[in-house]
C-alpha cells in the first residue's frame, strides 16, 4: 500500500496527461508558455481572488509575499509552532524574527488566544515590531480566520495564509487561499494538488502587492526583462508543470476533493470511538492533505507505527519536532514554550489517504490500527 498513491492517479489521468506533457514539449515555450497564464487564471477563479501568480515552489511563494511587504530585520512574524519548517524558515531568511505560537489540540491549527498573548508579549518587550501573522492551513483544514482577522485588525497586522496544504479547503463556502491579505500554496507532488516536480503560487486581491510579487519573481524586473529595479529571485513555474497542473486541477474539481472527503469520513466513522480522529469545526471544509490521529502518548504512537509497518501499512509522523525545538531555531528570539505543539509532536500519526484509496485499503488500515490498540 502507498501512503499517497500518485502512480494510481497517473494511471487514471494517463491519456490527458500524456497529451499535456507532449504538447508542452513540442511547443518549445518552456518558460512562461501559454499554459502558465491559463493556469493562473483558472486558479484565481477557483479560489475567488483577483490575482494569482505561479512560482517555483511553496517556500518561494511565502518569500515573495514577505518581500512585497518589505518584511526584514526588526520585524516580528507570528508563526504556529506546529507546521512544516518553511512557514518559519522564510521569516528568518528575510532577517525578521519568527515568534512561535501554540496550536489547538483538536485542529492542529494556530490558537487565537495564544496568538494574542504572543502579540502582547512582543509589544511589551518592545524589541521587535509586530507585522505579520503566518496562518497555516495544516493537513488541509483552514486556520480559524474569523478570529485571526479580528486580532490582525486590532493590532494592525497583515495575514499571510500558508495554504501549502490547504488548497481546496473552505470556510462557509469561501475557498482556502483567499483568507490572507496574501495567500500561498505549494504544488509539491504530495500536496492536495501536486505537479511532477516543484511548483507554487501566490494569491491576492491587492493590485500593488501582485505587481511587486510579479517583479520579485523575475529578478526584480522593471519596465522590461533587462531593466532590473529591485533585487529579486528566479522563481517561475515551468510551462510543463503548468500543463500537468491544468489536468490535475480539473480532476481535483471534478471528483478528487469529494472522493478524499469520502475516504476521511470512512476513517472517522470506523475509528472515531476508539481513537482521537481529526476535528473539522462547523462550517469548515478540509482538503485532507493528511488524515492525522492523536494517540495517548509517544509510547503508544511509536508502537502503533511499528505494528502498522510490520503489516506493510505506511504511516508518517507529521511533525516530529515543534519549531521552537528545531536546531536551526536554537537561540531564536521568538521562541516561546508551546506545550500543546510539543505534546502533539509526540502523539500524532498520519494514515494513508488520497482520492484513489479503496474501501479495502481503508478497512485494512483500520483493522491494523484497532489490532494494535487492543
Ligand atoms: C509543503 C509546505 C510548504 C513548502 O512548500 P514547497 O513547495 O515544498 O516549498 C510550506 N508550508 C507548509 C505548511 C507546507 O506543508
Amino acid at each position: 500500500m502507498e501512503f499517497r498513491d500518485l502512480k494510481r492517479q497517473y494511471k487514471v489521468l494517463e491519456k490527458d496527461m500524456e497529451k499535456a506533457l507532449l504538447d508542452a514539449a513540442e511547443s518549445g515555450a518552456y518558460i512562461m508558455g501559454p499554459q502558465v497564464k491559463t493556469l493562473e487564471k483558472e486558479l484565481a477563479e477557483y479560489v475567488g481572488v483577483k490575482h494569482c501568480l505561479s512560482c517555483a515552489n511553496g517556500t518561494d511563494a511565502l518569500t515573495l509575499a514577505l518581500k512585497a511587504w518589505g518584511i526584514g530585520p526588526g520585524d516580528a512574524v507570528f508563526v504556529p509552532d506546529f507546521t512544516f519548517f518553511s512557514s518559519a524558515e522564510v521569516v528568518s531568511l528575510e532577517g525578521a524574527t519568527p515568534v512561535f505560537v501554540d496550536v489547538k489540540e483538536e485542529t492542529f491549527n494556530i490558537d487565537p488566544e495564544d496568538l494574542e498573548a504572543a502579540v502582547k508579549e512582543t509589544i511589551e518587550k518592545g524589541i521587535f515590531r509586530p507585522r505579520v501573522i503566518v496562518a497555516v492551513d495544516l493537513f488541509g483544514l483552514p486556520a480559524p480566520y474569523p478570529e485571526i482577522r479580528e486580532i490582525a485588525d486590532r493590532y494592525g497586522l497583515l495575514i499571510l495564509e500558508d495554504g501549502a496544504q490547504g488548497f481546496g479547503g473552505s470556510i462557509e463556502g469561501k475557498r482556502a487561499c483567499s483568507f490572507g491579505d496574501i495567500s500561498t500554496t505549494s504544488f509539491f507532488p504530495a500536496k492536495p494538488v501536486g505537479c511532477y516536480g516543484d511548483g507554487g503560487a501566490v494569491f491576492t486581491d491587492n493590485d500593488e502587492w501582485a505587481f511587486l510579487m510579479g517583479s520579485y519573481r523575475v529578478h526584480g524586473k522593471g519596465e522590461f526583462k533587462y531593466d532590473n529595479v529591485r533585487i529579486g529571485m528566479n522563481s517561475r513555474l515551468d510551462t510543463i508543470q503548468a500543463a500537468v497542473l491544468l489536468v490535475k486541477l480539473k480532476a481535483f474539481r471534478d471528483y478528487e476533493l469529494e472522493d478524499v472527503n469520502k475516504a476521511a469520513s470512512r476513517y472517522t466513522s470506523l475509528l472515531g470511538d476508539k481513537v482521537a480522529t481529526p476535528v473539522i469545526p462547523e462550517g469548515f471544509g478540509s482538503s485532507w492533505a493528511q488524515y492525522t490521529i492523536r494517540l495517548e502518548d509517544k509510547g503508544q504512537r511509536d508502537a502503533l507505527q511499528a505494528s502498522l509497518k510490520e503489516k506493510g501499512i505506511p504511516s508518517m509522523v507529521y511533525y516530529p519536532k515543534p519549531m521552537h525545538l528545531q536546531t536551526a531555531f536554537s537561540g531564536n528570539d521568538g521562541n516561546r514554550p508551546c506545550p500543546r505543539a510539543t505534546s502533539l509532536s509526540e502523539r500524532v500519526l498520519s494514515l494513508p489517504i488520497h482520492p484513489y484509496i479503496t474501501e479495502e485499503e481503508i478497512l485494512e488500515v483500520v483493522s491494523g490500527v484497532l489490532d494494535s490498540l487492543r
